[in-house]
Parts: structure tokens; sequence; C-alpha cells
């Protein structure tokens, strides 16, 4: 033991000058992607922070198992299924005569695969891509799991905290339509009294149909799988959080968000709640505000449970003007959330100044996806609100969001951010990266010690190397 502190000590301060000269190749090769792509490929990226497990699986790969496994496809929107739907043209893959041109139109329609503008909207094909792949993902959830893992580990990436799965909790809700509109009424008000009157009555129904008893079957079963597939080792980590759909009707919703907070507040496995599915959609826009007092009431319920959310992730013409300057407003004052997911519409934000701060202040982290926010909403370049972040001091993390489905990788988040923001320095990145874990849902602090511990380790061996 005192032997490897002792080799820590050594390597660190012979890194001290490490880091000077890495420095300075860093910037010799700022502006060329090949030599940036060899340098992060290389570089140890700590934590993916913001990671949806169902987006980050390869397409082609699930494709090539619904095709081995001859799965049923439906000819028009290129869905999956174990049995033919009951509307559509659908065939077997088996039936199909030109399988090659298939499988290219597939995999246009569940990735960005040779994107072009006349397939449609990249927000559509971003969000219904899921829905195409869902049955043929259900049935990969192990080796899945097990991909993500060997690609993180060729990757220099130790630690994964992935929007998992929802556990389901089908218990019928009597009154719903009265119940969503005296919610909605309320939210229109911003009626906090109201709406959590209504949440309380929820919450005892809950109780009564079997809501903790939902939440620890569910557990189990996460636990039994992580176990059996031993996804942890002493160079990975992987944590996962709930979450819930923002189309969903109010009363349903807060019924999956309050089986979601048990969950995560009974599991070291489960470490956070976030909340999905397109910001601006109508639902999702109308009922915003119901949502972040759902977070704000359950957070009293269950203060130990810490929550990520997808916030201002809009941008400008994507919903009217007004609608730009709350949504992280609210999540991070409000809601109370932990760290915001892509905070894209930051600029548009209603003294964005003083929100800046405050994150900054109660080290709200934000979760950065540049692919991601290129792809669905065309904001790229210093149209990116990275900027205004960094100079703020708010913490930042790097993250890939969708990686399958955007046919991308956690190495090229980085050469994007190396490329585009000059100002960024190698020491900035390599706090960026550390941050990965600082600001991780992690429970146990043992867990978070090892990884810091060994993304120094990762850090020295990488700077004394490219630091030559
Ligand atoms: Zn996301």
């Amino acid at each position: 033991m005192k032997q490897l502190s002792l080799l820590l000590l050594l390597l660190l301060h012979f890194n001290i000058n490490a880091q000077d000269k890495i420095s300075v190749y860093f910037e010799s090769i700022r502006n060329n992607e090949a030599q940036l792509t060899a340098f992060f490929a290389g570089m140890p990226k700590g934590g993916d922070l913001h990671h949806h497990f169902s987006g980050s699986a390869w397409p082609d790969y699930l494709l090539a198992k619904a095709i081995r496994e001859d799965y049923w496809v439906e000819l028009n929107t290129y869905t999956v299924a174990t049995a033919a739907g009951k509307t559509g043209t659908w065939k077997k893959f088996s039936e199909v005569s030109d399988l090659q041109a298939l499988k290219t139109a597939i995999l246009q329609q569940w990735s960005v695969k040779n994107y072009h503008p006349a397939a449609g909207p990249s927000e559509n094909i971003f969000f219904d891509s899921f829905g195409k792949f869902d049955a043929i993902m259900d049935a990969s959830v192990p080796e899945a799991l097990l991909e993500l893992k060997r690609r993180a580990k060729a990757e220099n990436l130790s630690y994964i905290e992935t929007q998992f799965i929802r556990p389901k909790f089908p218990l019928k809700i009597t009154g719903n339509d009265s119940l969503n509109y005296r919610l909605r009424q309320a939210g229109i008000q911003k009626d906090t009294n109201t709406v959590f009157s209504v949440f309380e009555d929820l919450i005892r129904r809950f109780e009564a149909g079997g809501a903790v008893d939902t939440a620890l079957a569910f557990n189990k079963r996460v636990s039994e799988q992580h176990r059996q597939l031993q996804l942890d080792d002493d160079s990975f980590t992987l944590r996962y959080q709930n979450f819930v759909l923002r189309f969903m009707e109010p009363a349903e919703l807060f019924k999956h968000l309050y089986v979601n907070f048990i969950s995560a507040d009974k599991s070291p496995l489960i470490v956070g709640v976030n909340i999905v599915s397109p910001e601006h959609g109508e639902v999702s826009m109308q009922d915003y505000w119901l949502h972040m007092a759902m977070y704000n009431y359950l957070h009293r319920k269950f203060p130990l449970v810490k929550y990520a959310m997808h916030a201002g992730e809009l941008t400008s013409g994507l919903v009217a003007p007004e609608e730009l300057t709350w949504h992280i407003n609210e999540a991070v004052r409000f809601a109370g959330a932990a760290r915001i997911g892509h905070g894209v519409d930051m600029a548009w934000e209603k003294d964005s100044r003083s929100l800046l701060a405050y994150m900054k202040h109660h080290e709200v982290a934000v979760e950065i996806n540049l692919s991601s926010n290129e792809f669905i909403l065309n904001v790229k370049d210093d149209l990116h609100p990275i900027s205004l972040y960094y100079k703020a001091a708010v913490p930042i993390t790097i993250s890939t969001d969708d990686a399958g489905i955007l046919r991308t990788s956690i190495t090229w988040q980085y050469v994007l951010l190396a490329k585009r923001y000059p100002f960024i320095s190698y020491k900035a990145i390599k706090a960026m990266v550390y941050n990965s874990i600082r600001y991780s849902f992690i429970e146990d602090e043992q867990v978070k010690a090892a990884l810091r511990k060994n993304l120094d380790l990762r850090f020295a061996v990488f700077e004394k190397t490219f630091g030559r």
C-alpha cells in the first residue's frame, strides 16, 4: 500500500512537467481532426453522465440480430416486431427479396446514417427511431449492456451512468381525466397548494396499489442482472438512472415518477432519476411547470434521491421565443435538479447571467452533448452556449447522449470540443473529465474515490506518453 502511494506520488511529480509538455503538444494539433482523434482516443475520459441505454447500442448490431432471429419488419416505417402488426405491410426478414436494400433503408431510419434533409426533420428521425427498434432492443438488454461496457473500456472511459429501463407500475388510476384536468388547471395558475394536495391523494393510492413492492421487485431484477453480467470490475463501473416520459398524462407520469423515486431511494445501483422524450412536444411544453412541481414535491419526500433533467433542449424557432426563457430556470431553481442535460437555450433564459451564477454557486453541473445538439437542434459552433457555461465557471461534463443512433463516440465529443472551442485549454478539458466523476450520482464514496484515483493513474500514463 505504502509502495503504491509512493509510486503515485512519483508519477504525479513527474507529471507536473508532463502536463506542461502535453499542453504545448495539444495546442499544436488543435486544428487537425485526425491528430485530435488519436489524442483523445488515448486520453482517459472518466464518466459519461448523459447516456441513454437504448440509444447507445449500435443499431447495426441490433439489426443483425433481428435478421438472424427472423423478426417481422413493417416495410413503410421500418419497425421490427416479434409478430406481424395489425396494420401496415409486414414481412419476415427471410421473405424479403432485396435484403441489402432493406438494411440500408432501415439504418437510415434507426440512426443518422447518410442523413439527408429530404428524409424529414432531423429531430423526427432521431426521436422516432427508438420505437422502430424497441422490440429487438427489449430482447437484447444483457448483450447491449456488455457491448456498452466493452466499448467504454476500449475508449478509456471508466464510468457510465445510463438512463436505463423504466420500472413498470400497471396500477389503474380511477378518475384519471378529472384529476388531469384539475392538475392542469392548477398548473396554469402555478397553484402549488392544489397541485401538492392532489399529489398527496395520489400517493395514498399508489401506496395501497403496491408502489413499494413494484420498485423493490424492479431493483432486484436490475441488481441480479448487474451481478450476473459482472458489469463492474477494476477498470469500469456502471450505474443507472430511472426515467419518466414527458408526454404521459400528468397523473400517470406522477405515478411512474413516484415509483422511480422509491426505486432510486432504495438501490445503491440506481443512483438517480431523469425525465426524457422531446422537451418541445405539445404535452411536454404544456405540462412543463407541472413536471417541475412533481420534482419539487418528491424531493422533500426523498431528499437523498438525486436527479438530472433534460432542460432547455430547445432552440430559436423550435418553440415560441417566450418559451425559451424559463425551462432551465425552473429546473434549477424550483425543481432542484442536481445536473442539467443539454441546457442549450441558456442564452435565451431570463436573467441568464444570474442563472449561470446560481448554477456555479450551487454546483449544478451541465451535461454537454455536442453531436446530439448539432443533429437534433442544428446548434453548433459559437451558437452553442458552452462558452456561456465555461466563462461563468459552471461545472461542465462532456457526454454522448445517444451514441448509437447518432453514430458517434465519447472520443469524438472531445474532438469537437477541442476543435470548435479554442479558448478551452487542455487543463480545462482535463478538469471536465474529473467533473464527470465528481458530479456523478455514485452513492458510495469509496467507489467514487477509487474512480478518481484510477483516473489519476490513467492520466499519469497518458501524459507521460503524449507529453514526450
Ligand atoms: Zn438525453
